[in-house]
């Protein structure tokens, strides 16, 4: 008998892939695994594998969705309506209009100066609770140094 498939959904590639990897470790004698990398070539493998008559096991992993739109003050989000914050706030367009300090943007600073993001709000976070954690701890260094500043 074929081994049945375990057939992994999740719109964070990085995360599908690190998950496939890690389930095609542990579980590779018992199943086999598809990790398809968009939900139309996830619903296309899905329709040949019913034709085919096999046995399909689904884990769909359940992300999260920021909620930033309530923030009135001057931020950039990403396509995704996640915080960018840091460096990553240089490669946008308005940079140069918007951002009036002469030093960069710490680590973990928003586009409005003193105002910082942690954890998994902000683009680009791990998505862990440790560095959830420490991103709080490492905003608390920063708003010292903004304090200083100024
Ligand atoms: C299904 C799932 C499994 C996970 N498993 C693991 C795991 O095994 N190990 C691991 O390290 N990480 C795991 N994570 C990730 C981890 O949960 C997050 O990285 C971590 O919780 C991020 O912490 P945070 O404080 O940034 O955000 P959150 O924990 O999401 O906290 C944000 C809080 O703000 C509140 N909030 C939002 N908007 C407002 C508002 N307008 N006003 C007031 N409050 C507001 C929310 O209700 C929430 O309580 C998992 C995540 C998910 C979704």
């Amino acid at each position: 008998m074929k081994k049945p498939i375990l057939f992994l959904v999740d719109d964070n590639s990085a995360v599908l892939n690190a998950v496939a990897c890690d389930i095609k470790s542990n579980y590779r004698k018992e199943y086999r695994t598809i990790a398809p990398q968009s939900a139309t070539e996830g619903l296309e493998a899905l329709k040949e594998l019913k034709n085919k008559g096999e046995t399909v096991v689904l884990f769909i992993f359940i992300g999260a969705r920021p909620y930033t739109d309530w923030i009135d003050i001057d931020i950039v989000r990403d396509k995704r309506g996640f915080v960018e914050t840091g460096n990553a706030l240089t490669h946008y367009e308005e940079f140069n209009k918007i951002w009036k300090l002469p030093r960069k943007p710490h680590l973990l600073e928003t586009y409005s100066p003193g105002i910082f993001a942690a954890g998994d709000v902000r683009a680009g976070a791990m998505n862990w609770v440790a560095s959830a954690v420490s991103e709080g701890g490492m905003a608390i260094k920063f708003v010292h140094e903004y304090l200083a500043e100024n």
